[in-house]
């Protein structure tokens, strides 16, 4: 194996990115890298207004996430790809290009929008993702 691809989903539009996912896997396979998925879950701002939340929000949140990623992931990703789940808690942009940079990939696969926001040709993530990352960055349009 050689190499790996970081592919992040917001999993509240799962579908949005199954363009960019079936990009990802044809890559893992070509190259025979691992593939990972992440979710971010995002950041609420200010510390009032988590203040209104449970105590156990953030581990009940990461549990339910991690498993909604997990089904996920087996129900999208073939099993002929080596793949590895990773959830993290804060800015989505930030998450996405540290979690690029811990796992050392090669590569980010991410979808360019939402396919409903015709106003725009890359949204606010991807635009971030792609300015700040230093690995090449493949937006599937
Ligand atoms: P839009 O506002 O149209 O959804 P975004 O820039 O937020 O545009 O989303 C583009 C891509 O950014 C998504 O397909 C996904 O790859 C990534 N992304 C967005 N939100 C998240 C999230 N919470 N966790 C991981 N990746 C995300």
């Amino acid at each position: 194996m050689t190499g790996s691809i970081l592919l992040p989903i917001d999993l509240g539009h799962p579908e949005s990115s199954d363009k960019a996912l079936s990009e990802a896997v044809d890559m893992a396979r070509a190259k025979g890298a691992l593939l990972h998925v992440l979710t971010v879950i995002p950041d609420f701002g200010t510390a009032l207004v988590g203040s209104y939340f449970p105590k156990d929000f953030s581990r009940r949140a990461l549990e339910e996430t991690t498993s909604a990623l997990k089904t996920y992931v087996s129900e999208k990703v073939p099993e002929d790809v080596p793949v590895e789940v990773h959830v993290r808690h804060g800015t989505i942009y930030r998450e996405i290009v540290a979690a690029a940079k811990a796992l050392g990939v090669d590569l980010v696969v991410l979808a360019s929008h939402r396919p409903e926001m015709k106003d725009y040709f890359l949204g606010p993530n991807a635009a971030k993702v792609v300015r700040h990352a230093r690995q090449s960055v493949l937006v599937v349009r």
